[in-house]
């Protein structure tokens, strides 16, 4: 079995204290975390509701889990099409990666959604078995409208990276428009924060709701 199974099953098991069921859900997410492991995570706090106490509510644990794995299943059908798919081109004697890349090889420094990583509050609000099938139906070719992450289609935000300009998704803070000199810069945070606050989810209240203090708790 592998280590995400191993693990999810210790998420499922009622007998373990929550810390070591909400530990085995960090591990699941090192294994398979579509928006980066702390973005992922901060995605998961929300869409499960996982409350700042986990008594409150230990199947929040169970829903976030449940919810990663089905974006996984999905993930894996795809890179085993892929894997095989490579492995004919070889054969064939096409060897470099074809274009696009696909979205579970992107780099996360060179990549377009820095952000996530910079910015783990910054992420797109779906859920992630929807992110994966969107991601793969683009793989497939599939031309979908707004952004490519999110499919947001509301007007881009401009950010200055003081000599030029990036424009970023509204939602999702994917960049749609690089800027000029070609880098990829680091996103600073508007609100600052702190892993280990989003990791004991500072961020929600104790019945599951987000913190409408945070971040000035
Ligand atoms: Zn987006
Ligand atoms: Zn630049």
């Amino acid at each position: 079995m592998t280590s995400f199974l191993t693990h999810r099953a210790r998420v499922h098991d009622s007998f373990l204290p929550l810390h070591r069921r909400h530990s085995a859900l960090r591990t699941c997410l090192t294994c398979f975390a579509p928006y980066g492991l702390r973005a992922t995570y901060h995605h998961l706090t929300l869409s499960a509701a996982i409350p700042r106490r986990l008594e409150a509510d230990p199947d929040a644990l169970v829903r976030a889990v449940e919810e990663l794995h089905e974006a996984r299943v999905l993930w894996r059908a795809r890179a085993e099409e892929y894997t095989a798919q490579r492995r004919a081109e070889k054969w064939a004697g096409r060897r470099a990666v074809a274009n696009p890349r696909p979205w579970w090889l992107r780099s996360w420094w060179d990549g377009p959604h820095r952000a996530w990583y910079d910015a783990p509050f910054h992420h797109p609000s779906l859920r992630l078995p929807e992110y994966v099938r969107r991601q793969n139906a683009m793989l497939d070719g599939a031309d979908l409208p707004g952004c490519p992450a999110c499919g947001d289609e509301r007007p881009p935000v401009s950010n200055s990276t003081g000599h030029g300009w990036v424009e970023l998704c509204r939602g999702c803070a994917w960049v749609l428009a690089p800027c000029p000199c070609g880098q990829r810069h680091q996103v600073v945070p508007e609100t600052p924060f702190n892993w280990n606050g989003i990791w004991r989810r500072a961020h929600m209240s104790d019945e599951g709701t987000p913190n409408a203090h945070w971040p000035a708790v």
